[in-house]
């Protein structure tokens, strides 16, 4: 059915970058023959599952939505694939994104951008914005995103879809080609909470691959999904996020959803975390300096792209590096990379790098002393509804600030989860809520209650 339905619509949204059509036949067939067998098989072995395409997958592509990595096939599958593999998700193929997810349009993807299934002449936020839509048009149930600062949930708060970025280092990040290392995380990307629930349970967990990667037992996560009881809870309202700039429809659905957990028991405050209106600017400072880093491995001799120098005769490696890289990256891939250069170099490094760090220090700070207050934070999940395309392609400053609400859980590792809370003027808001480390279970709580 999820097969029919991409060729159905995949034309007018265009989520998906890769269909394995066959492998994810396989895969169910193989799951079939194991039930009729008498096999207990994990919950959600057969749910067919869409992996966005910055993770890596044996025998289909892996581009990032880059140039620089068409045609590449992975030699390993990324240990979130090889989970569901190993659950028997049939995986159906790999969705389109913002280039090595720097977006929050899916418009910087070197393969035309994706859709929003709700108005199609609207984007459907990024980075992820293909595995949103691709759930969102029922083209797949399930599926895997990627969150450095905010690409599963601001895409879930676009259109209408659960998106989760668990606790960083709650799942592994082997086979997730980098972006920013220290903020990049995989989560999952449905229609309810509990899905999102049954498929974090799939991929979350140590893996000694990742040295980033927790040792800790997964948060109680399907169970607060199917419990969703808040009566106790301790709820606060980030001041600092929904006020200005934040379209009132959107603060109006947030406000009606707030009232619903007051009704289920819950007690709300409101609490102040002054720092988080410096997340955006302390991010684009951190995670640019990381991508200059992570992306220097594009160089045109190991994997990927390699383009001649127009007229020169026997090119030096040098030579070759820079015009592959030239053709292979994106505008915005070249800016960043360009920007996080100068903040890491001799004589700024201090200015910028070390002063985001300390930010980012700060950050982390407002978010334990609220979560001394509170058990859980809520605000809007992005401050519009998803907007036209093309509208912000040419105001970087602009698009970035899509992200204001989603970026302090990055910088900071804690886990966070938007859910869809109705329609704001026409198009789906979302409903955004943070837990401290480890306690994503939190989310699923709150996430269900509100469902
Ligand atoms: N939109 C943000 C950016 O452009 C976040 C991207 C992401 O989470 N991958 O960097």
């Amino acid at each position: 059915a999820s097969l029919d339905r991409i060729d159905a619509v995949d034309g007018a949204v265009h989520a998906f970058l890769h269909v394995d059509a066959e492998g994810a036949l396989a895969a169910a067939a193989d799951v079939d023959a194991r039930r009729a067998a008498g096999e207990n098989l994990p919950t959600l072995a057969g749910i067919p599952v869409a992996v966005k395409d910055v993770l890596t997958t044996i025998g289909q592509p892996t581009t990032c939505g880059s140039r620089m990595l068409e045609g590449w096939v992975p030699p390993y599958d990324a240990t979130v694939v090889a989970r569901l593999r190993a659950a028997g998700l049939p995986i159906l193929g790999k969705t389109n994104m913002d280039e090595f997810a720097m977006g929050s349009s899916t418009e910087h993807s070197a393969y035309g951008a994706t859709r929003n299934p709700w108005d199609t002449t609207r984007i459907p936020g990024g980075s992820g914005g293909g595995s949103a839509a691709a759930v969102a048009a029922f083209e797949t149930p399930l599926a895997v995103g990627t969150d450095t600062g905010g690409s599963i949930r601001q895409p879930g708060a676009m259109t209408g879809t659960v998106g989760v970025k668990p606790t960083y280092g709650g799942v592994s990040r082997y086979g997730l080609v980098a972006m920013a290392s220290s903020l990049d995380q995989a989560g999952p990307v449905t229609r309810t909470v509990l899905d999102a629930a049954l498929l974090h349970e799939v991929i979350a967990g140590h893996d000694p691959r990742d040295s980033t990667s927790l040792k800790a037992a997964v948060p109680p996560v399907v169970e607060a999904a199917r419990t969703g009881d808040v009566s106790g809870l301790r709820i606060g309202i980030v001041t600092e996020l929904g006020g200005e700039g934040f379209q009132p429809e959107v603060r109006a659905r947030f406000d009606e959803a707030v009232e619903l957990l007051t009704g289920a028991g819950a007690e709300v405050v409101e609490v102040s975390c002054p720092s988080f209106v410096h997340g955006v600017a302390a991010y684009y400072l951190v995670m640019p300096s990381e991508v200059s880093s992570n992306l220097a491995k594009f160089d045109a001799m190991r994997y990927g792209l390699r383009v001649a120098p127009d007229g020169v005769e026997a090119p030096s490696a040098e030579q070759v590096m820079a015009a592959s890289r030239d053709a292979g990256f994106g505008d915005e891939v070249k800016r960043r990379i360009v920007l996080g250069t100068y903040a890491l170099s001799s004589g700024y490094y201090d200015a910028y790098y070390g002063s985001a760090q300390k930010v980012r220090t700060l950050i982390a700070r407002d978010f334990a002393a609220a979560f001394e207050q509170v058990d859980v934070l809520v605000s809007p999940t992005a401050p519009t509804t998803a907007w036209p395309l093309g509208e912000k392609l040419d105001d970087p400053l602009a698009m970035y600030l899509a992200d204001v609400a989603t970026i302090p859980a990055n910088l900071a590792g804690v886990p966070g989860l938007s859910l869809p809370v109705g329609l704001a003027d026409g198009l789906p808001a979302g409903f955004q809520v943070l837990a401290p480390a480890l306690a994503d279970d939190r989310l699923y709580t709150v996430g269900a209650a509100l469902e």
